[in-house]
């Protein structure tokens, strides 16, 4: 692996705090992958921009994460640097019927806050286990709502650490795609335009949604949600069942019983997962002829 000494040094006599041969399968809900060479936990868009700076002066490779709830790392981890935008960087403020939210909140605190401040409109995103910024680059959506309708601006950091803003509105927002990842940069903070609600309605329509995502998906075991995107025309969850593969599984991985658009972890070995998901991917093909994509974003290399 190639070594950055002096990107760490100059890290340290900044004062940015790095931690190297960090354990990411504790930051993705997969529980899945090998460690990321230098690790850094984001706290505020500042310090960020330096250390973006720093990586690109020294040529180091830089990978963001959110709350690692659509990540599968591969089991070799991560070379370069890391970084986490979570919840040091998770602070929410109110403006008129706006909420603006650091890149790292959770969704689930988002879309509380909204209902305490009665202001309807994301109570969809409620059961999303991601967080803002993950959100927002993958238009996160569920029950018929998406994150991209919602969105007035969006703040981040380019590659060099240079601050960008975009209105909502100059942003493509697609079916788990949009002109953000393409930007290549890193989200800061995120404005959502809201309308006026009850917050007991809104609480209450959150429950319900909740109650049909516990009963339909297998949340209380590792993964990363539906493994695959929606083909067009279809569902992949219907096409995997209807290949027979419900309970199909590489070592530790195994196409869930309760919803087969979910792959789950019950193992060490993300090769296991990656396995599973091309078995899933060639069967579903040659029985049905629709290519399945990844929704899943793979990152970090082999063992
Ligand atoms: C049980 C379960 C249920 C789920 N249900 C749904 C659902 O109903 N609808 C849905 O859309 N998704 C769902 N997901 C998937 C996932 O929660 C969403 O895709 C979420 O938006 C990912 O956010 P994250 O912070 O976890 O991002 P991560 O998984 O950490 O990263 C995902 C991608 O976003 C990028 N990224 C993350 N943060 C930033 C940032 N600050 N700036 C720039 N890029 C960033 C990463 O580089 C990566 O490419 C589910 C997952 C699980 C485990």
């Amino acid at each position: 692996m190639k070594m950055y000494e002096p990107f760490a040094a100059a890290c340290r006599a900044s004062a940015l705090p790095l931690e190297e041969g960090y354990p990411l399968r504790a930051c993705t809900t997969l529980r899945l992958g090998g460690p990321a060479q230098y690790f850094h936990e984001a706290t505020g868009a500042e310090s960020l921009a330096r250390l973006l700076a720093l990586a690109q002066e020294h040529g180091v490779p830089v990978t963001v994460i959110g709350r690692g709830s659509n990540l599968l790392v591969r089991d070799g981890g991560v070379p370069g640097l890391v970084v986490r935008v979570g919840s040091g960087m998770s602070a929410i403020t109110r403006s008129g019927c706006a909420l603006t939210a650091e890149a790292g909140a959770s969704l689930g605190a988002l879309a509380r806050r909204a209902a305490e401040e009665g202001l309807a409109g994301l109570a969809f995103a409620s059961g999303i286990p991601g967080s803002v910024g993950g959100g927002a680059v993958m238009n996160a959506g569920a029950y018929g709502g998406e994150l991209g309708p919602l969105v007035t601006r969006v703040e981040g950091l380019l590659p060099d650490g240079t601050p960008v803003a975009w209105d909502g509105a100059d942003i493509t927002w697609a079916y788990r795609r949009t002109s953000l990842m393409d930007s290549g940069a890193v989200l800061t903070r995120v404005t959502f335009a809201l309308t006026p609600g009850d917050t007991e309605q809104i609480l209450a329509e959150m429950t319900e949604l909740n109650r049909r995502r516990a009963e339909k998906q297998p949340i209380t075991e590792p993964s990363a949600g539906s493994t695959f995107k929606r083909p067009v025309g279809g569902f992949a969850a219907a096409l995997i069942d209807q290949c027979g593969l419900k309970g199909a599984s590489v070592g530790g991985a195994r196409v869930s019983e309760k919803h087969a658009g979910f792959l789950v972890n019950h193992g060490e070995s993300a090769a296991d997962f990656l396995a599973l998901m091309r078995l899933v991917q060639e069967t579903v093909l040659r029985e049905t002829g629709v290519r399945l994509e990844p929704e899943v974003r793979i990152i970090g290399v082999d063992a």
